[in-house]
Order: structure tokens, then C-alpha cells, then sequence
């Protein structure tokens, strides 16, 4: 992240909330831009976004678009995933302190470190990791692509998870396959509540609990649906129940509400004295500091051209693997050079 850009702060205009959409609204067609808003954004800014989404879902329809510019609510790491997909054009972040605690916890230098004790795993990397990251890996994954990519690679095949350990513990619960676990979490879904969930259902008996597999194993393991955050989304919407109690983070909500308005979404609760769970790297972004820093033209992310070929291979991967087309995971193996060697 580079520290010497400047850090839009709420505060720096004297706009109404109208004027500001408005002028939101105003530059997005002078600098011909997308404005994209992850799942977990404030609701007004998910009312303000051309595609509302998943992380890597987000990248990928920016990068079909003509727009000259994306600007990327969400986390850094999200950001780099849009420039890595779409090099040509300018991706602005509102806040350029919006990290994110998993992509945290697997600095490069550490990784690459654990990569060489093991040269001989395959590496399965979530997404939610920093660009460098992504370029030490040989397969990305996302919360939705996971299951079915480990369940493709040949069994003889030593596999090492990283960052998310709960995802990691999940997938080899629901495959039965044993991985090599980097220890990292989401601050987020680490921190539900077993006890005032169970409370929670108690008050609540016609609702069901739904959750991301960022969440620990004894929430996972009362869940009467475990999906992506988009996966959930479409649960609330088929699934007949009139109430659900949503492990994830709460900003998903808005479109849960939107979608499915006759029905209770009650966000679960962490161990703590708050009642929801909100993201605080997500909840740095503002509909201000989205105003400014498509008026300002930054914070912008730019990565060396090098690096961000090294990134894409993996991620290309993967949705290789997740396309239609003919790729199996044989001739993508045939790429993947291990030992690995750093
Ligand atoms: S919700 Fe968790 S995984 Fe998502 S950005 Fe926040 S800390 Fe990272």
C-alpha cells in the first residue's frame, strides 16, 4: 500500500447527501468510470454502484466493460484483483487503508518462507490475499470455486491451503481431503457468537441460520446452509423459510432485503457487546470519500507490470477451470512447476 497517497477523510466537503450522488453521478460519466460495491459496503453506496457483488465476480464484469476507470468499494486486495484483471484501466480505492485482516495475515516474505519448507504442495490460495501473494500460489480460489477445484486435483497431489483457516478446515471436512493449513482468519467471522446464536434460534425457531465458511467450525457445524456471500444471497431468495439468521457480514443484508422484502434477516451476533458483526476495513469507505476520490483521481492502484502477470497466472487458473471451456486440471497441473523453488 503506498502510504505517500493521499487519504480522502469524511468531512472535506460540505455536500448534502443529494449533491453528493448527484456529483458521484456527475464524474462517473466525465471520467467514463464503474463504480463497483461489494456485498459488505454501507447500503448507500450499494444504492450508488453499477454492479453490486462478490470480490472476483465485481473484477470480472469491470473488466468486460468499456469504462475508462473502476472505482472499487470494497478492500484492497479487491482492488488489485480489478487492476490485475483489467491492466489498461485506472482502479481508484475511496480509502487505501481498507485492508483486510486475512490478506494481513500472510505477508509474501512469511509465505514464500512456508512455501519453500513445503516445496512439494501444490498451493490453493484464497483470493482474499495481497497480489504478491497471489504470485507465490499456484491455484486462487474463491469461497464459491474452492470445493469443487480441490476435488479435481489428483489425490497423490500434497496440497497447502492458505490464508483462511476455517475455509481450509471446512473443505477438508465437506472433501475429506487433508491440506496444509496457513493459520489465518477473518476478523469478522471469527467472531460469532456460538452461545447468542444458539439464543438467537431459540427466539426465532422458524429461522435458519446461513453461513460463509470464513466462519468457525461450531458455527459451520449448526448452519443449515454454508455458502459464499452470493450463494447466500440466492439461499434466502429459493429457500421458503420466512426468517434467517445471517453469519456473514451484515451489509449483505440490504440486498437480502431487496431482494426477498417480506422476509426477517437478523444479522448474527459476535462475542461481543455489539449486536452485528460489520467489516471495519469495509466500513472505511464512505460515499464522501468515494466522491473524492474519483474528484481527486485517487488513491490509485498501480502494480508493476511483472507482478501483476505473476498474479494473474494463478487466478487465471482458476477460472480456466471454472469455465466452460475444455481446461482440466491435468493441463494445468503440466504448468505448475513444483518443487517449488521461491
Ligand atoms: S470481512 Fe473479513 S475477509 Fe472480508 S475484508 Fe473484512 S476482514 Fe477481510
Amino acid at each position: 500500500m503506498d502510504q505517500s497517497e493521499t487519504i480522502a477523510t469524511p468531512g472535506e466537503t460540505n455536500l448534502l447527501p443529494e449533491e453528493l450522488n448527484e456529483e458521484i453521478f456527475r464524474l462517473k460519466k466525465e471520467l467514463n468510470a464503474v463504480i463497483l460495491a461489494h456485498y459488505y459496503q454501507e447500503s448507500e453506496i450499494q444504492d450508488l454502484a453499477d454492479f453490486i457483488g462478490d470480490s472476483l465476480e465485481l473484477s470480472r464484469k469491470a473488466s468486460q466493460t468499456d469504462a475508462d476507470v473502476i472505482v472499487f468499494a470494497g478492500v484492497h486486495f479487491m482492488a488489485e484483483t480489478a487492476k490485475i484483471l483489467s491492466p489498461d484501466k485506472t482502479v481508484l480505492l475511496p480509502d487505501l487503508e481498507a485492508g483486510c485482516s486475512l490478506a494481513d495475515s500472510a505477508p509474501a516474505d512469511l509465505f514464500r518462507h512456508y512455501r519453500l519448507q513445503h516445496p512439494d504442495h501444490l498451493s490453493l490460495t484464497y483470493i482474499n490475499c495481497t497480489a504478491e501473494v497471489k504470485a507465490l500460489s499456484d491455484i486462487i480460489v474463491t469461497s464459491s470455486s474452492a470445493e469443487r477445484i480441490l476435488r479435481e486435483l489428483p489425490e497423490d497431489i500434497p496440497v497447502l491451503f492458505a490464508p483462511d483457516r476455517n475455509l481450509g478446515q471446512y473443505l477438508q471436512r465437506v472433501t475429506g481431503r487433508d491440506m496444509l493449513l496457513w493459520q489465518g482468519t477473518c476478523l469478522v467471522h471469527e467472531q460469532f457468537s456460538e452461545r447468542k446464536i444458539f439464543a438467537l434460534r431459540n427466539e426465532h425457531p422458524e429461522a435458519k441460520l446461513i453461513a460463509h465458511p470464513e466462519c468457525e467450525e461450531v458455527i459451520l457445524d449448526q448452519a443449515d446452509f454454508v455458502g459464499s456471500t452470493s450463494a447466500l444471497l440466492k439461499f434466502t431468495q429459493t429457500d421458503p423459510s420466512p426468517a434467517f439468521i445471517v453469519a456473514t457480514e451484515p451489509g449483505i443484508i440490504h440486498q437480502m432485503e431487496k431482494a426477498s422484502p417480506n422476509k426477517l434477516f437478523i444479522p448474527a451476533p459476535p462475542d461481543s457487546s455489539c449486536a452485528c458483526n460489520e467489516c471495519p476495513y469495509m466500513k472505511l469507505n464512505t460515499r464522501e470519500k468515494l466522491y473524492l476520490c474519483m474528484r481527486d483521481r485517487k488513491p490509485e492502484i498501480t502494480m508493476d507490470e511483472s507482478l501483476r502477470r505473476r498474479a494473474l497466472a494463478p487466478l487465471q487458473r482458476m477460472l480456466d477451470l471454472t469455465s466452460d471451456s475444455s481446461t482440466n486440471i491435468h493441463s494445468l497441473l503440466e504448468e505448475i512447476r513444483l518443487p517449488f523453488t521461491g
